[in-house]
């Protein structure tokens, strides 16, 4: 049975988040955040207060026990409001890699972390990347050695979302390394690192082109011990668990992007409709009705593409009836296309802004700017997309064995 609709549920969840983002964070407030280079601390508190924060986590463990496409629907709402991707980057880091960490965590974790994030009073964020580079998880350098009741950790870790944000408020990061550099990837484990852990040194910010309001940092971790409470997961699973946040992370930022692509389109139609040039209104012309024909075709396709991969994450989770490898090839599709495809939309609406477009009094180049980080590689670069898909196309065997 193939069913397209959303529940009645999940269609008052998307109106009823709308709303009230349409009220409290109009396109101007995201302006200002980009240039004040901050989330006011009444988003973050109305975010929680609207069960959005780890709203994939469990209710028992303070989350709103969200299925992924429900979470989907708030990505796609949170990008459309701020096309500049600031606040949802600060809320699906938190859905994705917060559910990870709640699945493998102890309660500890539970109580000094999550809790708090799912009311907007703390911070969890994802640090894989390294110096050296982010793609090739397996080539890290940040090392465990084994303690009587922990592990002491080396390491760091750099282009980190949300740094100075989790030093403000408190909390840690997803992090993995090698307790067992012999094994390659199967000797690494994940850990919950405390952004004020003893031995942890926050280094600068980076100034970046977009996505302002929101910091991209890293943290050096010096002589660190972890108790062995913050151990997540097995020893040796921790490559696994960070493909798992990924998975969870990229359908996020998917959604994130083509409510963005959302935005852009209907500012833009909005303007040609209006704007006059040779007697008529642009939207009278069939070049600029080709360019809107050929967007609007790719979202559908994208957005239809986004929702199908988060239905098979719920089958996954709660049912078992996918795999995580039957996940991914959709998983890095989604990835590999949404954001590429945000971009396109937001420059090829912005030219039908003419000079305004250009200008910061239209909203446009706030999405151009941030959408980039995603294209670039913010949860993943593009040709890791592209391995993902050729290896799970091809077929795992016959890409090992020849
Ligand atoms: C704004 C922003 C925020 C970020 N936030 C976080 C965060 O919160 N946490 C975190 O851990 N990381 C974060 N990152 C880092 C991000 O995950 C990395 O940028 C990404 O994984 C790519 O790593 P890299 O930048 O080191 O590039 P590299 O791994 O050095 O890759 C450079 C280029 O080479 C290509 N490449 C690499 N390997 C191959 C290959 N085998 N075949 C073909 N091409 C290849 C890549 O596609 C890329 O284009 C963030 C990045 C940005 C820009």
């Amino acid at each position: 049975m193939i069913d397209f609709s959303f529940t009645d549920e999940q269609n008052l969840f998307r109106e009823s988040v709308r709303e009230w983002l349409a009220k409290n964070l109009p396109i101007e407030k995201v302006r200002e955040n980009d240039e004040k280079h901050k989330i006011p601390k009444d988003i973050i508190k109305g975010l929680g207060d609207l069960d959005l924060l780890c709203m994939t986590l469990p209710e028992e463990h303070g989350g709103a026990g969200a299925d992924w496409v429900t979470t989907a629907i708030a990505a796609e709402e949170l990008g459309y409001a701020d096309i500049s991707v600031a606040i949802p980057v600060f809320f699906l880091v938190q859905a994705s890699w917060g559910y990870v960490v709640d699945e493998y965590c102890t309660d500890v974790v539970r109580d000094i972390c999550l809790r708090k994030a799912a009311k907007g009073e703390s911070f969890i964020g994802i640090g894989v990347t390294e110096p050296g580079g982010g793609s090739d998880v397996a080539g890290f350098k940040t090392m465990l050695k084994k303690e009587k009741d922990g592990w002491l950790i080396n390491g760091e870790k750099t282009y980190i979302s949300g740094t100075e944000e989790c030093k403000e408020m408190g909390g840690g990061y997803f992090v993995s390394g090698f307790s067992d550099k012999s094994q390659g990837h199967r000797g690494m484990t994940a850990f919950y690192m405390p952004i004020n852990a003893p031995g942890v040194e926050v280094t600068k910010r980076f100034e970046n082109m977009g996505r302002m309001a929101i910091s991209t940092g890293g943290f050096k971790m010096t002589n660190v011990h972890i108790p062995d409470e913050y151990q997540l997961g097995e020893t040796g699973r921790g490559f696994y668990l960070t493909m798992e946040g990924f998975d969870a992370a990229r359908v996020l930022v998917s959604s994130s992007c083509i409510g963005a692509a959302q935005r852009a389109l209907e500012l833009g139609i909005e303007y040609i409709k209006e704007r006059r040039a040779f007697e008529q209104p642009l939207a009278k012309f069939q070049g600029i009705q080709f360019d809107l024909a050929e967007m609007a075709a790719e979202h559908e396709a994208i957005k239809s593409l986004i929702y199908r991969t988060a239905w098979m994450l719920d089958k996954k989770y709660k049912e078992g009836t996918f795999t995580a490898l039957e996940c991914s090839k959709y998983i890095s599709m989604c990835k590999l296309l949404a954001p590429h495809h945000a971009l396109d939309v937001l420059k090829r609406t912005m030219l039908w802004f003419g000079a305004y477009g250009y200008s910061k009094e239209c909203p446009l180049e706030m999405g151009l700017r941030g959408i980039m980080s995603y294209c670039i590689g913010a949860e993943g670069a593009s040709n890791i997309q592209k391995i993902v898909i050729s290896r799970e196309t091809l077929g795992r065997d016959w890409t090992r064995t020849r």
